[in-house]
């Protein structure tokens, strides 16, 4: 998809338009734009000619809240390319409504501006649905001392002095926030099951937000919790699930699949190893000893055969990169149970050693097979015992042992089947009788000759036209015969 969304000059705010609040308020900080992003998105919108959206919903706000988490799923949501964010938010993907993102990073204001749309949220005076995304686990703010939240946004009651509000933690606003959300999705592996903040010994208490809402939580729309898991998520998988719902909610396509524990089932659906660049080498059973090998990493820690993770076939950015592309092991970080259960990481998993040694037997017999053939593939028919490679004379080194063997075992290949290769056959001749030129000058087997031999037959038939044109005949001391002489 195209990348590049330009906004409209005549968008650009310098005055506010009748209806736009946030230039007009006075104890506004730090909105150097002097408009909220869902007043600028609105004019974009109006400006741009991006309304025309199939379907009855024109946008959807969506909810963006941290929690214990290091923002790495915003910044790989940034990289994001199919589709991008700029391509939800400017609505320019056919059937989508557009995403009004309310994102504490990316917002342009800030202090009770900011907070002021959850506010409404939570009054359900929003003139669209909202989604909910939480990135981060949910600490325990029932832990916190003197009131402070471990993460929190906006402080309550807008526009009050400064003594008399109070910090909102962003498990509160989840809790309040979450029954009416039409969708309500965790992203990365903190929100999904816990991650990094809730491994053994944290001192937060956090929890997934699955397990903070519980077994019976339903959205508006009756959907339990969506879980876009990754440390971080790829930016890809979450905006593709977003797309997605949009395109649902707006009475433009299915409902998307997910999987017993709310992933996208599309996306989690096979393990890291089914793609992975390196699975030939595991299959024929060579493993790297050390981090740098090109070979596969399952014997110094790599838990790829058995992680849902769809890096290796999507990548991480553009399509490029990922971990085992990167020389990295898998450490499970798309899994339920990480880290604590994938620890120590660089360690060889559990039972790697009955796997990687079926694949090490499975390998000793058939790669000697497979170079055989491949030793037999690499080779013109013309090139019996020799080849006319200047660049490597052990190349004719083909002994007859392999030759034979390479004769029998080609024959056990294909079985039942036609050989591949050069041979003459009556049926694929010229139906007119038709005898192709090199055929009339030295016969029939021209095909598997190099061109000493075949001016050797030419001769012997008296088609032999141009001595000295042929240097493996003639050496390249004999002049070139001159038809002209
Ligand atoms: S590097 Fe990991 S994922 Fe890749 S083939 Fe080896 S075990 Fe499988
Ligand atoms: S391959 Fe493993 S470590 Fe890499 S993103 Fe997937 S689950 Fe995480």
């Amino acid at each position: 998809m195209e990348n590049m969304i330009s906004v409209p000059l005549h968008a650009r705010v310098n005055e506010p338009l009748e209806g736009e609040r946030s230039g007009s308020l006075p104890d506004q900080v730090g909105n150097i734009a002097g408009a909220h992003t869902a007043e600028l998105q609105q004019r974009v919108l109006e400006t741009g000619g991006r309304m025309d959206t199939p379907g009855p919903l024109k946008k959807v706000y969506v909810f963006w809240l941290p929690g214990m988490s290091c923002d790495g799923c915003s910044v790989s949501t940034l990289g994001a390319t199919e589709p991008s964010l700029e391509e939800l938010l400017t609505g320019a993907l056919p059937g989508v409504p557009v995403m009004v993102l309310h994102h504490y990073q990316f917002q342009m204001e800030s202090g009770d501006h900011f907070t002021h749309l959850l506010s409404q949220a939570e009054e359900g005076a929003l003139d669209a649905p909202y989604i909910i995304v939480y990135e981060g686990s949910i600490a325990d703010e029932n832990l916190t001392v003197g009131a402070e939240p471990w993460a929190a946004q906006g402080s309550l009651p807008l526009w009050a002095p400064a003594d008399q509000r109070q910090r909102r933690s962003t498990a509160e606003w989840v809790r309040r926030l979450a029954p009416a959300a039409a969708v309500t999705i965790a992203i990365g592996t903190c929100a999904t099951w816990g991650g990094i903040p809730a491994a053994l010994g944290n001192p937060t208490g956090a929890v997934s937000l699955m397990d903070f809402l519980g077994r019976d939580y339903r959205g508006s729309l009756g959907l339990p919790v969506i879980n876009v898991p990754g440390c971080p998520a790829i930016g890809d998988d979450f905006t593709e699930t977003v797309l997605l719902l949009l395109r649902f909610m707006n009475g433009q396509g299915p409902l998307p699949d997910f999987d017993e524990l709310g992933r996208p089932a599309w996306q989690f659906g096979e393990t890291v190893h089914m793609h992975c660049p390196r699975g030939a080498w595991y299959e024929e059973g060579n493993f790297a000893r050390e981090f740098g090998g090109k070979e596969c990493l399952a014997e110094i820690g790599c838990w790829g055969p058995v992680v849902n993770c769809n890096i290796t076939e999507r990548g991480f950015i553009n399509g490029k990169g990922g971990c085992m592309v990167a020389g990295g092991i898998c450490i499970g970080c798309m899994a339920p149970g990480f880290p604590d259960k994938f620890t120590p990481f660089n360690k060889r998993p559990p039972q790697t050693t009955p796997a990687t040694s079926l694949s090490r037997f499975h390998g000793t017999l058939v790669k000697p097979l497979r170079r055989s053939t491949q030793l037999e593939r690499n080779r013109e028919p013309r090139w019996k015992a020799d080849t006319t490679t200047g660049w490597a004379p052990e190349y004719d080194n083909t002994t007859v042992f392999h030759r034979s063997f390479e004769y029998f075992y080609s024959r056990l290949q294909y079985f039942r089947s036609e050989l591949p290769g050069r041979h003459e056959k009556d049926e694929e001749k010229y139906p007119s009788g038709y005898v192709v030129p090199p055929e009339v000058a030295y016969g029939k087997n021209y095909a598997q000759w190099l061109p000493d031999r075949r001016a050797e037959e030419a001769k012997k038939r008296g088609t032999y036209q141009r001595e000295g044109l042929t240097p493996q005949a003639d050496g390249f001391e004999t002049p070139i015969h001159d038809d002209q002489e």
